[in-house]
């Protein structure tokens, strides 16, 4: 089968390979398709992850395809299923998990290998957190699971409900997915971004949008009750502290580079009871989640995928990420 595998920093490489027969518990996928993400583009760059392990390592997690093999004791899906994958699943008995807090769990079990004809899927991963897809569902569309379900966590962490007014700086596809949330929770939203195509995807979404945090921060004065930061750099997680409304909450949901800083005005922070707060990742409730509201439609799956490429142009999708052109791209192992 064709594959391609991390082989070191901007170093993947399209490989022939024998295709993967399951262990006890796991699942043989047929990929259907896969998406690109900018963790995809993050790790690429790196040519490392803390949950990579040894090099040259299957690469990409976002993916939708056919079970065509199970392993000993599988008994929650059969060959022939059409499945999505969240990309982890948490042990359940650690510190964190045992306080729900699954995101922290120190033994999680993460999926790679979605940029390939056939995937093996881990088996903690097959129990916990492989979920059919509805008939009729492209691939595509229910490969998108696993960022939606990050933001649907992070709307949860921030409360939003019916009036609560949220600015998302940063219009790439999970700002897009943060702001598409708080809208159907009944916030009030403007997203910042300075390209306007994107802008332009907020307005479809029902969001106000703009290239200026300050005039967006007047839209909702004395500012907005939720910010979420989903820029990844740390101008803008201090940019998102300086713009919430006093009493407001920050969620700093984009990952910036290792070893960054970010500098607070103290003084905001305590006489402005500011609560800042960090979110990162889902759990496979939050996966079964986005997959019912790309189903039902309330999350246009359509508007987040850019364009479509074959496996044996990878690379040139994740170019286009790094010019910001497009949002994600659909690959498909079975085209020339
Ligand atoms: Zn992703
Ligand atoms: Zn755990």
């Amino acid at each position: 089968m064709f594959a391609a595998r991390l082989h070191g920093p901007g170093d993947l490489r399209l490989e022939d390979l024998p295709p993967p027969e399951p262990g006890p518990g796991e699942a043989i996928l047929r990929v259907e398709r896969a998406l690109t993400c900018t963790t995809d583009l993050k790790v690429f760059r790196q040519g490392s992850h803390p949950a990579l392990g040894s090099l040259p390592s299957p690469f990409g997690h976002e993916v939708a395809g056919q079970v065509v093999a199970v392993g000993e004791g599988v008994k929650n899906i059969a060959v022939g299923q059409r499945v999505t994958v969240g990309n982890s699943a948490p042990c359940g008995q650690c510190v964190y998990c045992r306080r729900a807090e699954f995101s922290l769990c120190t033994n999680l079990v993460f999926f790679f290998g979605a940029f390939a004809q056939y995937a093996r899927v881990p088996a903690r991963i097959v129990e916990l957190n492989l979920h059919p897809v509805p008939p009729g569902l492209p691939a595509a569309h229910a490969a998108l699971v696993e960022p939606l379900a990050c933001a649907l966590r992070a709307i949860d962490a921030a409360g939003v409900g019916p009036g609560t007014t949220v600015l998302v700086l940063g219009g790439g596809a999970l700002g897009l997915m943060l702001a598409r949330l708080a809208r159907l929770r009944g916030g009030r939203v403007a997203v910042v971004d300075r390209h306007p195509e994107r802008l332009g995807i907020a307005r479809r979404l029902g969001a106000a949008a703009t290239s200026s945090a300050a005039a967006a921060g007047e839209l909702f004065a004395p500012g907005p009750d939720v910010v979420f930061e989903a820029v990844g750099q740390p101008g803008a997680w201090e940019e998102a502290a300086r713009v919430v409304r006093p009493g407001g909450l920050v969620i700093f949901f984009g990952g910036c580079p290792p070893g960054t800083r970010a500098c607070f005005d103290t003084g905001r922070l305590h006489y402005q009871e500011l609560t800042l707060r960090g979110v990162f990742h889902h759990h496979p409730t939050y996966v079964r989640q986005a997959l019912d509201l790309i189903a039902g439609g309330a999350v246009p799956a359509e508007l987040f995928i850019s364009g479509e490429v074959p496996l044996s142009r990878l690379l040139e999708a994740f170019k286009l990420m790094a010019a910001r052109q497009g949002l994600k791209y659909a690959v498909d192992p079975w085209a020339d």
